[in-house]
């Protein structure tokens, strides 16, 4: 049975180098500024002998203020509710910020299962930030690094019992 996966999180956590290491082909844009992908986007996505369909969420990402914009929010509710999963991204590097527990919250109410990953979290400056992690009460973080392709094993490791 196919699955699809939703990836979650703020902005600039690495949700779409994620995307697009899943699906081989720059089908969602990355960007070093904030605010370049928009909406959602989906792809064919391969881990290992998994097959299944990923979904990026992005969202008006520039805005000034630092809570979380309604239209990020209610992109992120669609791509729930279109998902058998969620990989819920936080950035290892900057550590949690208020947004990252704005999401918990959502996937706590709205998904069925959450996967939490902590990316950017190749070498050990980013060992406290994967720690913090734990805190969002989604269980233990998968360690990712999705621009080095670490953590994969792991991240198979999780979605074979869904698949
Ligand atoms: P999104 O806004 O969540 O889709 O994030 P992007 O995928 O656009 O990535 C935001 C920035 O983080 C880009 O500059 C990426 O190159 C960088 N990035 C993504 N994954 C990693 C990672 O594993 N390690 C590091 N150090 N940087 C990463
Ligand atoms: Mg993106």
């Amino acid at each position: 049975m196919s699955f699809t996966l939703a990836i979650v999180g703020r902005p600039n956590v690495g949700k779409s180098t994620l995307f697009n290491r899943l699906v081989g082909k720059r089908l969602a844009l990355v960007d070093d500024q904030p605010g370049v992908t928009r909406d959602l986007r989906e792809g064919a996505a391969r881990l290992g002998d998994l097959r299944f369909t990923v979904i990026d969420t992005a969202g008006l990402e520039n805005e000034t203020d630092d809570s979380l914009p309604a239209r990020m929010r209610r992109l992120t509710e669609r791509a729930v509710d279109m998902a058998d999963v969620c990989l819920f991204i936080v950035d290892a590097r900057t550590g949690l910020l208020p947004d990252d527990r704005v999401f918990a919250e959502i996937l706590r109410k709205r998904a069925g299962r959450v996967i939490l990953a902590a990316n950017k979290a190749e070498g050990n400056a980013a060992d406290a930030g994967v720690f913090e992690a734990y805190e969002l009460g989604l269980g233990e973080p998968v360690r990712l690094s999705a621009e080095h392709g670490e953590g994969m094993n792991e991240l198979y490791s999780m979605l074979l019992p869904i698949s």
